[in-house]
């Protein structure tokens, strides 16, 4: 058995994002503030750390991003006038939506009001997150980067630590010359802030029978970060899209965000979509959307004259309050993305993770004081949260994803009723019942009309891969800086390889090789398999987001931490 170090701490976060980040700051904040005042018995001592698997803060965080500046207001009151500055690139000063068609688009004459955004602020969340790390580390936190959680320590149901991931390990399982084995970081409090789907997350809602009314249905966000002539797309614009080059079946939507200065007299735009992952069409590729809505005439003007910089992915929990899990329990709590808190009717969560990193401080705060870690303690969270805006905003669209499993036009009546009575007048009170989302994929033979595609290979339309305006998903991956270590076992663990050269060939057409928008899974000639064919993945294009574990239709992907360190390297996403 491995020899593992134990060192001890009151506090492990897991997840440098927003959430962990708030989560610590604040909990050194209230410790400060309170031992400012308290007399020497009553004082509290914490030792804190947080664990990032990125090799630095905010590698791998990437959002819109468009920021609703009430989690950092809540946060850190007077950060419009800290030094160093924080990282904001535009206040919005415009905003408006587009219906986009196969050909065009027309303005909607007013903007819905979910999509309004004067007050917000168009940031790079990896440079607000770094920004928030640095505070951290002022602060006393111990910031591990480059550290992954490998799985939660656990007695029983009570959760006692995270032991690390290993590393130097080859792609055999054996120790190589520089191995050392992941130590085991021991809490009274552990707060998992790993972002969407977290694994370690998954395990626990999974184990402990936390998973909500719904399962929590996500989306996947694809993104590409351009340098354009000045005047394409000023900074603080923000431009919301719907339509194509989405189905009215298919959940989801696109934007343009002008970003701030570059050189010169250029800008930098954020462009991205979003695919819900509850599709149908089991060819659905996320990254070929985005280079298809790029070529829209209503679109390309932005990026005319300018260059693609950089590009990344990540899935997000579009499902709403009901999809939300049990967010405590013995030892442990769940914020941000990873207890489920989104708004997708605004597409936003910045705020509602920094926010929920607060709660969950107070939480923390209150339990060292009473010295119970115990789920009767860390329960506090979830009455501090559903007494809070956190909830009022989610309650509010609680059914707005749910809403559009009827389909596109009862969807958007839902969420007209939604934002015109705030939540009072949804068509569904109760919340509507969902599946999870690969549960919605058809196979080829139903969705084509009984015509299976040659070897699992979609009839696509021809799309002008050029290298200018649209791009091929390797040139893409080779712009999220990913990297990993190559001899290291593969952190995409197919449970059932057998399935990938049979059944998945006739059923569904190895969906995995569209879905996955870094090109990670290939089928490769393979002659003495049933059909020719067999899996390949390449593990080191992997950007880490999570939709092969999401949207397998056999749920047979199980997305473990790599090396620590691997993974995109985001800069400005
Ligand atoms: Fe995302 Fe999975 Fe592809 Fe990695 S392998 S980029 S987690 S879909």
């Amino acid at each position: 058995m491995t020899e593992r170090d134990v060192m001890p701490f009151d506090v492990v976060v897991v997840g440098g994002g927003c959430a962990g980040l708030a989560t610590a700051i604040h909990l050194a904040n209230l410790i400060e503030a309170h031992n400012g005042k308290a007399a020497d018995e009553n004082k509290v001592t914490a030792e804190i750390c947080l664990i990032e698997k990125a090799a630095e803060i905010g590698a791998h965080s990437i959002s819109g991003a468009v920021m609703d500046p009430k989690g950092l207001d809540a946060l850190l009151p007077g950060w419009r006038t800290m030094e160093p500055k924080a990282p904001i690139e535009a206040e919005v000063h415009d905003d408006y939506a587009i219906w986009l068609t196969a050909k065009g688009g027309t303005k909607f004459p007013i903007t819905p009001p979910p999509l309004k955004n004067h007050g917000n602020f168009v940031i790079s969340l990896n440079k607000m997150v770094k920004w928030l790390g640095a505070i951290a580390e002022q602060k006393g936190i111990q910031v591990f980067p480059g550290f992954p959680g490998a799985k939660l320590v656990r007695e029983g149901n009570t959760v006692t630590g995270v032991q690390l991931g290993d590393s130097g390990v080859d792609k055999h399982g054996q120790p190589k010359g520089n191995f050392q084995a992941g130590g085991i970081l021991s809490g009274k409090l552990v707060v998992l802030a790993e972002g969407s789907r977290g694994s370690m997350t998954k395990q626990l809602i999974a184990d402990l029978k936390l998973e909500g009314k719904n399962p929590q249905v996500y989306g996947v966000g694809v993104k590409e970060v351009w340098e354009v002539p000045k005047g394409n797309c000023p900074p603080g614009l923000v431009v919301h899209t719907m339509g194509y080059p989405l189905d009215s079946k298919t959940f989801g939507g696109g934007w343009v965000y002008g970003m701030g200065q570059s050189e010169g007299d250029k800008n930098l735009v954020s462009i991205g979509l979003v695919v819900g992952l509850d599709y149908r069409d089991p060819t659905m590729d996320a990254h070929r959307q985005l280079q298809r809505m790029k070529l829209n005439p209503k679109i390309a003007p932005f990026l005319k004259g300018g260059k693609m910089l950089h590009y990344g992915a990540k899935s997000l929990p579009e499902g709403g309050l009901y999809s939300m899990p049990k967010v405590f329990g013995d030892g442990f709590m769940l914020v941000g993305d990873s207890a489920g808190l989104m708004n997708s009717m605004r597409l936003k969560g910045i705020h509602l993770a920094m926010r929920s990193g607060m709660l969950a401080a107070e939480t923390a705060f209150a339990c060292l004081q009473k010295g119970d870690f115990s789920a009767a303690s860390t329960a506090l969270y979830d009455q501090k949260m559903k007494a809070d805006w956190v909830h009022e905003e989610l309650w509010a669209c609680r059914n707005f994803h749910q809403g559009f499993h009827k389909g596109r036009l009862a969807g958007l009546i839902n969420a007209g009723f939604a934002t015109l009575f705030g939540g009072k007048g949804t068509l569904w009170s109760d919340g509507l019942k969902s599946n999870a989302g690969h549960t919605y994929m058809q196979k080829v033979g139903d969705y084509f009309g009984g015509k299976t595609p040659d070897g699992g290979k979609p009839k696509h339309d021809k799309l002008p891969e050029d290298g200018t305006l649209t791009f091929d998903k390797l040139t893409s991956v080779y712009s999220s800086g990913t990297m990993h270590e190559e001899d290291q076992p593969c952190h995409l663990v197919v449970t059932q390889p057998d399935l990938c050269s049979t059944r998945c060939v006739e059923e569904f057409g190895n969906p995995c090789q569209h879905f996955c928008p870094a090109a990670v899974y290939e089928m490769e000639d393979k002659p003495g398999t049933k059909h020719g064919v067999d899996l390949k993945i390449n593990a080191s294009n992997c950007v880490h987001c999570k939709t092969c574990d999401i949207m397998d239709p056999y749920q047979v992907i199980n997305w473990v931490t790599p090396e620590g360190g691997g993974g995109p390297n985001y800069t400005n996403l």
